[in-house]
């Protein structure tokens, strides 16, 4: 059995009903071969609070409960769209919401567990806007606003946000390479798994003269993007559509 299976940046949004499809298949399927299943940032496109009543946020909010109540574990990290989940989803789902950075204990190593944006320290601009979405007094403002307007002010977020990436050097976007060596070892560990940059690959570096890897978990776009962590240790996977 498949000790841990980790998956992040679905990006799933009612405009793209194939990938939200491939993760329900997944969860009746393949994932009931893990014991533990990570979700590590942007299971959603957009989150406008637990108290979404829209179909897409209902129908994947059961097939989480389903999957934990057969006996499986499933934790979610928070992303940067998905940064309003809450305690009325983690109650609905059965599953944990973990704080960003996590150390799990996976296989019998311990593995730091990130979304990834804390590590993309070159993109100033990002950061800045990070710090204020985090502001517990502005998520309050926000959930307190009609459900309506929520859901606007995600559309509008998004074209904001895709313009900018497109105008953005692929430098900038990727993860800095020191601020990844500093959170591995503030986290003393030599396993790191994240997701957001949307690069999937597994990067063997050397951390303080001892081999580390850097296992990074691929967006849901044209196919999905599995990391299965066995005996062997990690290994990525893709998952066709359809
Ligand atoms: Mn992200």
């Amino acid at each position: 059995m498949t000790s841990a299976l980790f998956i992040s940046d679905l990006h799933l949004d009612p405009a793209r009903p194939q990938a939200t499809a491939a993760f329900l298949a997944f969860l009746a399927g393949a994932a009931r071969d893990a014991a533990h299943l990570y979700i590590l940032g942007d299971l959603f496109e957009f989150w406008i609070g637990d108290d979404d009543d829209q179909p897409l946020a209902r129908e994947v909010t059961a097939a989480l409960a389903a999957y934990t109540r057969g006996g499986h574990a499933c934790s979610v990290m928070r992303g940067n769209r998905d940064f309003l989940l809450g305690p009325r989803f983690a109650a609905q789902t059965g599953a944990r919401l973990l704080p960003d950075p996590f150390v799990a204990g996976i296989g019998g190593e311990q593995v730091l567990l990130m979304h990834g944006d804390l590590l993309c320290t070159d993109d100033h601009a990002y950061q800045r806007y990070r710090s204020r979405v985090n502001d517990p007094r502005l998520q309050r403002l926000f959930l307190a606003l009609p459900r309506a307007w929520r859901r606007a002010a995600g559309a509008e977020g998004r074209r904001r946000s895709r313009r900018r990436a497109a105008q953005q050097p692929e430098r900038i976007t990727d993860v800095n390479a020191a601020a990844v060596a500093a959170a591995m070892r503030r986290a003393g560990v030599l396993r790191l798994v994240h997701g957001h940059t949307h690069r999937p690959a597994i990067h063997a570096f050397d951390l303080d003269g001892r081999a580390a890897t850097r296992a990074v978990l691929g967006a849901w776009y044209e196919q999905g993007s599995v990391l299965a962590w066995t005996a062997a240790g990690p290994a990525l996977h893709s998952l066709s559509f359809g």
